[in-house]
């Protein structure tokens, strides 16, 4: 069995060093055995605890997936109409874990009792427009092949917003070219915002926004995300950071979202490393060629991060805690859970118009331009919006 990922871990290290010995002084020991099943050899650390095996490794995470989607009661309505769930795959670890889990539940469920409780639909934003070096949208083609009865797949584009709003100019002004593609408004926008944390942060309001408006379209009665515990305390940290505090319930929690939809977190209470671990070398054959999206090397050094340069807000928490989990789990899961007792201050408060969700005490009224306008304030921008939009250059910003 292999133990060669992740070489800068301090157990790798102890294991070279002991083997080192073992050559002069010492003979092999053999591993020890499985906690769980004492059968097999014992080879992974999990939580802290005596080693497990690939097999007892595996029935960890899927039974932390399964314990969560049961506690969804996930059922049939009273016209016995299977709900559908949409699944948004970034090509990283942690959505295609899911995705992976799921397949087999659903697999599982197709066996025992001939149909499914619920419906699956995979869906890809493909967001070159914001780097070219993001992986490509065409990789849905090789998930499919590897889950083909997963469900429908859908492939889009980050611009494809475009296509289910309406454009307001912000301040008002006249519009240059109509005729733009939807990929040259969204480079405009998106040159027009006023730092990397800030196009990071529209950006993921445009993705988030973009995964709903699918999800409407296609009929689902929720969104299953791939946020790990690790990646979930890590947001919780990130949108406090950018004035966005007031929306965690609705980013954190298992709950029905503002937008209508319920947002679902299958896989919070798995830690990133776990899934590190999962599909490099227990999934079988690995789900890590399919991770695209996942790199062993993290985008940013932390020479970078201190230095300040090139590094978003988001980046560098994301980074933050990835180091976090390694030695203080239980202090990341105390965030998690911090971030999940917050109640909304306002739920029923008029939505910004700009991320959607109920507007905070902070907003302030938005004049949105368009031809015949009048100038008046048509739309609200809360705190978090407001801040991240400061500064910006006039630009166009697709209204739902
Ligand atoms: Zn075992
Ligand atoms: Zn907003």
């Amino acid at each position: 069995m292999s133990l060669s990922f992740a070489p800068q871990t301090p157990r790798q290290t102890t294991i070279a060093k002991s083997k080192k010995m073992s050559t002069t002084t010492e003979q092999p020991t053999a591993p020890p055995l499985c906690r769980r099943c004492k059968e097999h050899d014992g080879i992974y650390v999990l939580r802290n605890e005596p080693p497990h095996c690939r097999g007892c490794y595996e029935y960890f995470i899927r039974s932390k997936c399964v314990k969560r989607m049961e506690s969804y009661k996930i059922r049939a309505d009273d016209q016995n109409q299977i709900p559908t769930f949409l699944l948004p795959i970034s090509f990283g670890i942690s959505s295609t874990s899911l995705l992976y889990l799921i397949d087999s539940q659903l697999a599982g469920q197709r066996q025992k009792v001939t149909r499914t409780r619920y419906r699956l639909k995979i869906l890809n934003v493909d967001e070159s427009v914001l780097d070219p070096s993001l992986p490509s949208g065409s990789h849905l083609e090789v998930v499919k092949q590897r889950f083909p009865d997963a469900g429908d797949y859908i492939a889009s584009k980050l611009e494809d917003i475009y296509s289910f709003t309406e454009c307001a100019d912000i301040p008002d002004l006249e519009k240059k070219d109509a005729n733009k593609s939807p990929r040259e408004c969204m480079q405009e926008l998106l040159t027009a915002l006023p730092s990397p944390t800030s196009r990071e942060d529209m950006a993921g309001i445009l993705r988030t926004r973009l995964i709903v408006a699918i999800a409407q379209r296609e009929g689902c009665s929720g969104i299953l995300w791939g946020d790990t515990t690790t990646r979930l305390a890590d947001k919780v940290m990130a949108e406090a950071a950018k004035g966005r505090g007031f929306s965690l319930p609705w980013q954190i929690s298992d709950t029905k979202s503002p937008y209508g939809l319920k947002f679902l977190h299958p896989l919070r209470d798995v830690f990133k490393k776990e899934l590190v671990t999962f599909v490099t070398e227990i999934t079988e054959p690995p789900l890590v060629p399919l991770c695209i999206a996942y790199s062993l090397t993290p985008k940013h050094s932390a020479a970078a991060a201190t230095s300040g340069r090139n590094i978003t807000v988001g980046e560098l928490l994301t980074q933050y805690f990835d180091n976090m989990e390694l030695q203080y789990p239980s202090t990341v899961m105390n965030v998690v859970r911090m971030g999940d007792r917050l109640k909304p201050s306002n739920p029923e408060a008029d939505p910004c118009t700009t991320c959607g969700l109920p507007a905070d005490e902070n907003s302030e009224g938005l004049t949105l331009g368009s031809r015949e306008d009048t100038g008046e304030a048509r739309g609200k921008l809360c705190y978090g919006c407001m801040r991240a939009t400061h500064g910006a250059a006039p630009h166009s910003w697709p209204v739902m």
